[in-house]
């Protein structure tokens, strides 16, 4: 079988650069939370690919239900001849999402094209164009999306132009000096400056920021969105593709904020691995556009929506929204047990199991250190551990454990955490000492 480096070589040759892969590593197999090259070397996953395993992979459920569908049909696209686990998984996601308001859903395939969708139907619900997003947001890379985003690299640079309308507003950071206030008089300059609200669709934010660098947006915060959005008649988008799904310890991590989002997006997670999207929202606002408005040929695969209807039975059976607290709780402490020894660790936060660090030199919260990052990435690796790196900097690494990982796995992985850095920041000292 061929080796990791020979593989990477041949990708290299044979895939664009701008489609990158942070490890050279190629998977054979996985399970649950590890993975196993095709060198046979074997590795924990603290990445999740990227936020979509809350239930591991593989889940016995998911595999299942996959292969129950598998038998029956694969595709015949719902806006021609539908089917009923697509109804069911809309029913069962309508009744999910937050808030007392009577809800319907869309599919779609990937977290861009979810937000794509908002921002079409707020634009037809409410006959205005403008739209609010934060800085240091993700939300895709289609153009809509990559508009909204607001880390310019590598997402944006090259790209543009970009459809009209978008405005940025800080997202609240306490750690970098940026309070509540302080992004509710950002949104009022932008009243002032730029555009009235009787023009604004919609407001977008993540609850937790995810590529910007995990940081939790304040429940007073989406509180005052929820209150100005009220008074203005804009549409208020809550992103939950990273956040959804139990990993913060609730269904969507929008529950902290005890708030009703007029529309969700979800993704990731939703289908344990299989490319699904929704958009989910009042269902007044989701009806605006009008039939064959919305769609696509693989929007609402009847794979993926077996896939997800085994999700939720998971999370729910099996509890996932409490393991979440109960992993999030072991990875604080640990992680804060290890800040107090190593001052490149800034600061240690999180909600539920959506845990980072973010590090910086000597505890200076302006000082990034994208290099440790780099390397504690890097290192980990070799020691057999997968974890993914974010943030505005490059320097926040993101801990996305699969909820269904075990205690011993959890540990083992924080394990090689702490001997990373520890090893890192020794080599550190002695570079200093020695130049
Ligand atoms: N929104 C958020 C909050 C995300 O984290 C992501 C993906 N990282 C997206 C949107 C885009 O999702 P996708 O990559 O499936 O298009």
């Amino acid at each position: 079988m061929a080796t990791n480096q020979e593989l990477q070589s041949r990708r290299d040759a044979s895939i664009a650069r701008g489609l990158a892969n942070s490890l050279p590593v190629f998977v054979a197999r996985a399970e649950n939370a590890e993975m196993w090259d095709v060198e046979g070397r074997r590795y924990i996953d603290f990445a999740s690919g990227i936020a979509v395993l809350n239930t591991g992979h593989l889940h016995p459920k998911v595999r299942s239900a996959v292969a129950r569908q598998l038998e029956a049909f694969s595709h015949t696209c719902f806006m021609v001849t539908p089917y009923e686990v697509g109804v069911e998984l809309a029913e069962r996601l309508n009744g999910l999402a937050p808030g007392p308001t009577p809800k319907k859903a869309i599919f779609v395939t990937t977290g861009a094209e979810a937000v794509e969708n908002t921002i079409k139907i707020a634009r037809a619900h409410t006959g205005r164009s403008a739209v609010i997003a934060f800085g240091g947001g993700f939300h895709g890379r289609t153009f809509m999306a990559m508009a909204l985003t607001g880390k310019v690299a590598p997402y944006k640079a090259g790209f543009g132009p970009f459809p009209a309308e978008v405005y940025h507003v800080p997202f609240p950071v306490a750690y970098h000096g940026v309070s509540v206030q302080d992004s509710l008089d950002a949104l009022e300059h932008v009243f002032k400056y730029d555009v009235e609200p009787a023009r604004v669709a919609a407001i977008i934010i993540e609850p937790v920021m995810g590529e910007g660098g995990f940081y939790v947006a304040p429940a007073e915060f989406l509180k005052a969105l929820r209150r100005l959005c009220d008074e203005h008649g804009i549409v208020l988008v809550i992103d939950e593709i990273q956040t959804g799904f139990a990993r913060t310890g609730r269904m969507f991590a929008v529950e902290h904020a005890g708030i009703e989002p007029d529309l969700m997006t979800m993704a990731k997670s939703l289908a344990g691995g299989f490319p699904l999207a929704a958009v989910v929202g009042k269902a007044q606002i989701m009806d605006a556009p009008g039939p064959g408005g919305l769609g696509g040929t693989y929007a609402g695969s009847p794979i993926a929506c077996a896939a997800g209807l085994a999700v939720l039975e998971a999370i729910e059976s099996e509890g996932l929204c409490a393991r979440a607290e109960a992993i999030g709780a072991t990875m604080m402490s640990s992680l804060r047990e290890l800040q107090r020894e190593i001052a490149a660790i800034g600061e240690v936060r999180g909600l539920g199991a959506m845990v980072a660090i973010e590090l910086v030199h000597n505890r200076d919260p302006r000082s990034p250190d994208p290099d440790l990052t780099r390397a504690l990435t890097k290192r980990a690796a070799e020691k057999g551990l997968v974890l993914l790196s974010c943030g505005l900097y490059g320097n926040v690494i993101r801990f996305l454990v699969p909820l269904t990982a075990s205690d011993a796995i959890v540990g083992e992985g924080l394990g090689i955490v702490a001997e990373s850095l520890r090893e890192l920041t020794r080599a550190d000292v002695k570079v200093a000492a020695n130049g």
